[in-house]
């Protein structure tokens, strides 16, 4: 919580009642909360706050990189996390156990070339691993 505060006053953001609100529900949500569970957790503490709040506060941790959103295939929509770091992740198409890796295999210097190519600015990137978890792996066969 503290980390995250700070990463927004260090980018230039306020600290709103409503940015608190979020940043606590994601504490409080357990693991990759989904967007839904985050919203019902806002709002049941503070019913006031709109949908579009939540929403629009998510993405804004997401840009700064507080926290991670996080393609879940198979799962309503996406699950965010609350993270130290740039990661990414093991995902499980059967049960969608979600693993962090904590590493990052991708290498954005041999993309200059091609982002410079198509005059393209790299700001961030997002790569997960679909596949099978061992549970999975072992009920399939
Ligand atoms: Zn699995
Ligand atoms: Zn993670
Ligand atoms: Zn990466």
């Amino acid at each position: 919580m503290k980390d995250t505060i700070h990463l927004l006053r260090e980018k230039g953001f306020k600290v709103t009642p409503q940015r608190r609100a979020v940043i606590e529900a994601l504490l409080e949500c357990g693991k990759f909360p989904t967007a839904q569970q985050i919203l019902e957790y806002v709002r049941k503490i503070h019913p006031e706050i709109g949908v579009d709040t939540v929403y629009r506060n998510l993405n804004l941790l997401a840009d700064i990189g507080a926290i991670q959103q996080i393609n879940v295939r198979g799962r309503d929509g996406n699950v965010f996390e609350l993270t130290q770091g740039h990661h990414h992740h093991f995902i499980c198409l059967g049960c969608g156990h979600t693993q962090c890796l904590d590493y990052c295999p991708v290498r954005e210097k041999d993309l200059e070339q091609t982002a410079t190519a198509y005059e393209f600015d790299i700001v961030s990137h997002s790569l997960e691993f679909y596949g099978f978890c061992q549970n999975c792996r072992v009920n399939r066969v």
